[in-house]
């Protein structure tokens, strides 16, 4: 069922379409992310969320939708969803209320799902998010409304060659997620890329959802069409809504694809916004392309209604000012903390901030405790998180704490020891779990007294006259080899005093 052709191919409105290239077309993104709570237990009832228990082990008559089982909200939920709202800069609406969403799948054994229709617990708000466009300009993202509701189950099905069964697993069945809708004002797959990493990081700050999208946490649909300039007028193709994309690489990749789609498919037959409609298409990992699921079903389709179960639930405004109160800094606010007070190019607090919270509060108690946020940024920025990141682990797990790695860099700031020997301490106090001072006595650093220093700088001048010889031409960058051999000889040595003592002697 692929779409009809209403206009000839060889038909004048064709060949100006034909006319028309790709880079003149806007892209016009909405996103809408499901994103999993980061609660106990289910949105209705008190069966467990966790993950990666057996089968339908974590069910009731509540989520298994059973004749005459009462739901029950659950209040942690409602306070995630409105530190989620306030972090989004959301109205939070007093008066929330739910509905039947009315469905048919095999996974979601009640035949609705509770949502919420024309309430939402969190209305209007935006995200302004960093692009990597000419102007540098933040782009602001609105929001148009983020709703509570229940997670469906899960079907699984038989991948061996045998291919017989479908088996459902209900332990997700009645998980709470909020479903965030932003208006289409994205305009690039990049734009959509970091507007969700924003979100992401946003949400795992305030530790509302750990957003982890190997276990689905974190789910998103892109709607997708053109507008394209076409003479005097502008036209717009129809919408596409990519469904239940798990990475940012299929967000990236998807619409990229489904736009240059959208392009060729008008060229070839014209269909425009009122020939036809909302379609569903899925994303093929494998051939990074997108294919026809379905015809959107609009709302009515739904026959959405107030679900008599569950009454509205009212919001005090002294509850939102308590959970306001009790939100911490934003990575946007970090980031500008680390730009303005610790005076890091935005690119280098970036880096730091998208790492999370543990990392941010670890560079600020190494900055605070060396009094050098350049050197502390440098050394956090590159080794630790290479570290980290070639340990898997997490700053909470990395073995040198705040006061040792101040204590490390304050004697890299003394000069006592250079970047290299620096870096041959931290890594024995990974290796061994030691201290500096510990690492320092381990390799055998002592400081070189400057007899010492001059007699082997008087041995390599003697020993490498050729080099002098390039030195004293002009080539100033040849001393580097005479650093280099002094560290072998004495690893010691500071290439620093090396180096100034050289040139001294070369030039006396
Ligand atoms: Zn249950």
């Amino acid at each position: 069922m692929e779409d009809t052709v209403l206009n000839p191919t060889s038909s004048p409105q064709s060949s100006n379409r034909r006319a028309v290239r790709f880079d003149d077309a806007q892209i016009i993104i909405g996103l809408e992310v499901h994103v999993q709570l980061d609660t106990d237990s289910k949105l209705f009832c008190g069966c467990s969320t966790r993950f990666g228990e057996a089968a339908n082990s974590q069910t009731c008559v509540v989520c298994t939708g059973m004749p005459g089982a009462l739901p029950v909200i659950n209040q942690r939920a409602l306070e995630l969803s409105i530190r989620a709202g306030l972090s989004l800069n959301c109205q939070i609406a007093r008066s929330t209320k739910w509905d039947r969403k009315n469905y048919f799948y095999p996974d979601l054994p009640k035949g609705y799902q509770i949502s919420q229709f024309d309430q939402p617990i969190c209305g209007p708000g935006h995200l302004d998010i960093e692009t990597s466009d000419a102007t540098g300009q933040a782009r602001r993202i609105r929001i148009e409304r983020a709703h509570l509701e229940e997670d469906a189950g899960k079907s699984i099905h038989d991948e061996s060659s045998r291919r017989q069964d479908s088996k459902i697993d209900l332990n997700r069945t009645g998980t709470p997620l909020l479903e965030i809708v932003t208006q289409p004002d994205i305009r690039t797959a990049a734009e959509a890329k970091a507007f969700l990493s924003e979100l992401k990081l946003i949400l795992n700050y305030i530790d509302v959802s750990d957003c982890n999208m190997q276990q689905g946490n974190l789910r998103c649909d892109a709607n997708v069409n053109l507008h394209i300039p076409l003479g005097d007028e502008q036209i717009a193709t129809p919408i596409v809504e990519i469904k239940n994309l798990n990475s940012f690489r299929a967000v990236e990749r998807s619409i990229t694809h489904e736009a240059q789609r959208q392009f060729e498919a008008w060229q070839e037959h014209g269909l425009t916004i009122a020939d036809a409609p909302k379609q569903t298409r899925g994303w093929n990992d494998h051939t990074q392309t997108t294919t026809l699921q379905r015809e959107k079903e609009d709302s009515a389709d739904y026959r959405y209604f107030p679900d008599p179960d569950l009454i509205a639930v009212k919001i005090e405004e002294s509850q939102i000012q308590e959970i306001e109160s009790q939100l911490e800094q934003l990575p946007a606010d970090l980031r500008k903390l680390l730009a303005e007070q610790y005076n890091l190019k935005s690119a280098d607090a970036s880096v730091i901030v998208s790492q999370g919270r543990g990392v941010v509060d670890y560079f600020l108690k190494v900055a605070d405790g060396c009094e050098d946020s350049k050197i502390a940024n440098n050394w956090i920025g590159q080794e630790v998180l290479r570290q980290l990141n070639e340990s898997n682990q997490t700053i909470e797990q990395y073995p040198v704490s705040p006061q040792q790695f101040t204590d490390l860099l304050k004697l890299v700031i003394a000069g006592t020891l250079d970047q290299t020997r620096g870096k041959e301490v931290l890594n024995a106090m990974v290796a061994d779990c030691i201290s500096p001072e510990e690492a320092v006595q381990q390799l055998g650093i002592k400081p070189v007294d400057n007899n010492e220093l001059v007699s082997l700088c008087e041995k390599l001048i003697d020993e490498n006259q050729d080099v002098v010889e390039q030195i004293q031409s002009g080539n100033g960058k040849a001393i580097g080899m005479l650093i280099g051999k002094a560290r072998k000889i004495n690893p010691n040595a500071n290439p620093g005093l090396v180096k100034a003592m050289l040139s001294k002697m070369i030039s006396a």
